[in-house]
């Protein structure tokens, strides 16, 4: 399906803004925080980590942001390029509407606030992935700003409150594939990604610790899931990280005891595949900064910003380049494309049109079944459907911690073992709350109902069949009664020490029990015991 393009608004272009400097990304201001407890780490060490994040977030449309090449992920090279994202002459850009409903659906999550008129950029910098010479980004007046995004440890141990920057829609440049392993210096450029539409999310430097950097990212990319903007496939570069770090160092006993905060020079750090390799290359780079500055005493502002990459295997980061400043890139206002304008009524739409994040569904899945908030993040970590599942099993079985207690012990450690989605998880809610609402009957106990559990996800067999071929079959109470009043006469020593006031001593009649009939009920085997003693 091709989605269509929107049809523009053309403003007068004398109400174009005035061309003006944006501020800095990475505020020099930080609010000094250094005498606070670094609460997320173990250790303490002589500094505070100040981390700031920039995440480039590929939208799920299925058209590029000014063209209607596909974005689809694998195609062979080249193949989904057209005039406008090759940069041939004569072309020119359309705004994909999607593109830019997706992106402001990410901001208002992100409880920014999005801006009623916003324009379209160019930044000029040459790039062979590049062919147009420039990106069409947002410069000045980017669609929203002023948001922030809470991480909250599910223990309860810490929360951090980020703050976003902006977020700014632009468009991705192509891929260049450089085949060193052949021995010869062979770059190829594959261009279907360009113009792919990208969100910017620009954050504050408010991360104290390289694992809140990776909890607040895990929290992002389930909030961009969850609103159905991004698949965030690391692998296939649906969502990249670039870091901004330095350390504010207490001198002379910090600010407190008359000295002051030296402020390491802020390193940007790209080139992060994956969440854990975010976490690493922040605590390499922490350690890296203090000693540099134990050596140098080189401090932010003193010193230009750099950027290095991180290497994986070898668990270093390494010096790239200075950093560019923004007046390197030249911008200036996109002339082949209208400012865009956002209605109030467009805007509510928009917002009602999106479901809970996930901070607001753990919250209700807590007070609406009564579950621990420690397991209603473990079930809204995985994902929508997941959810859904344990509703529709919660509503069936009509207690949420047993319903819960299925969820985590049962269907997920299964899902982690076997691999696939919970849509095609063959025990389906019904059948799974059938099969617990058995037990809740004493048709049989858990252990029993696990085994069924089991066979039914080996066989594929409806439950029915299972427990019939499982030779299981419900104990009738004559059946239990003429069982129970054998193994009292079976154990007088038992019978006695209840009879003593040791009631915890019938537990050791349970395996006795299941040993002459494996159908029983360990429950209601006690619960019989006891009361043919009362009356003995
Ligand atoms: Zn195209």
């Amino acid at each position: 399906m091709l989605i269509p393009h929107r049809p523009e608004p053309s403003p007068p272009l004398a109400i174009l803004p005035t061309f003006v400097c944006p501020p800095e990304r990475l505020s020099e201001s930080v609010p000094d925080t250094a005498s606070a407890p670094v609460t997320t780490t173990a250790t303490t060490v002589p500094y505070t980590t100040v981390i700031g994040l920039e995440v480039h977030v590929q939208l799920q449309t299925q058209t590029k942001l000014f063209c209607g090449c596909s974005t689809k992920f694998g195609a062979p090279p080249n193949t989904q390029v057209c005039p406008t994202c090759l940069g041939l002459p004569g072309s020119l850009p359309v705004m994909n509407r999607k593109a830019f409903e997706l992106a402001v659906r990410s901001a208002l999550a992100l409880d920014c606030r999005i801006a009623s008129f916003t324009k379209w950029d160019r930044k000029n910098y040459f790039y062979p992935d590049l062919p147009k010479g420039y990106q069409i980004s947002q410069f000045d007046l980017p669609f929203s700003s002023d948001g922030t995004l809470e991480v909250v440890d599910p223990k309860g141990a810490w929360s951090r409150k980020v703050g976003i920057i902006r977020v700014h829609l632009e468009e991705d440049a192509g891929k260049s594939m450089h085949d060193e392993a052949s021995g010869v210096a062979d770059t190829r450029i594959d261009l279907n990604r360009a113009g792919t539409p990208l969100c910017e999310i620009v954050t504050q430097p408010d991360l104290r610790s390289p694992q809140e950097a990776r909890a607040w990212l895990n929290e992002l990319k389930l909030l961009l899931v969850y609103l159905g903007v991004s698949d965030c496939n690391m692998q296939e570069g649906s969502l990249r990280v670039d870091a901004n770090v330095n350390l504010h160092i207490p001198v002379d006993g910090g600010p407190d005891a008359g000295g002051r905060i030296a402020k390491t020079p802020i390193v940007e750090i790209k080139n992060m595949n994956s969440f854990r390799s975010v976490e690493r290359a922040l605590a390499y780079e922490a350690i890296r900064q203090y000693e540099e500055w134990q050596a140098t005493k080189a401090e932010m502002g003193k010193t230009p910003k750099q950027t290095r990459g991180w290497d994986d295997p070898a668990g270093v980061t390494r010096a790239q380049r200075h950093k560019e400043e923004s007046s390197d890139y030249r911008y200036f206002p996109e002339p082949d494309l209208v400012p865009v304008t956002v209605s109030d009524e467009w805007l509510a739409a928009a917002r009602q049109a999106m479901g809970p994040p996930p901070a607001v569904l753990r919250q209700t899945l807590a007070t609406t079944w009564k579950i621990s908030s420690y397991d209603a993040d473990v079930l809204v970590n995985q994902g929508g459907d997941l959810v859904a599942y344990f509703e529709e099993l919660a509503g069936k079985v009509g207690e949420g911690k047993v319903a819960s207690n299925w969820m985590q012990q049962d269907v997920l450690r299964t899902l982690n073992e076997r691999g696939g989605t919970i849509g095609e998880f063959p025990v389906r809610p019904a059948a799974l709350a059938d099969l617990i609402g058995r037990v809740a009957k004493g048709d049989f106990d858990t252990s029993r109902a696990r085994e069924i559990f089991a066979e039914v996800l080996a066989s594929g067999r409806p439950i029915d069949d299972v427990v019939a071929s499982m030779g299981i079959a419900a104990v009738d109470d004559d059946e239990l009664v003429a069982l129970c009043r054998a193994l009292l006469a079976e154990n007088p020593k038992v019978v006695a020490d209840v009879k003593g006031g040791k009631e915890q001593a019938a537990a050791g009649l349970i395996g006795q029990a299941k040993k002459k009939n494996p159908n029983v009920n360990p429950g209601k085997v006690r619960a019989m015991c006891l009361d043919l003693i009362r009356q003995m």
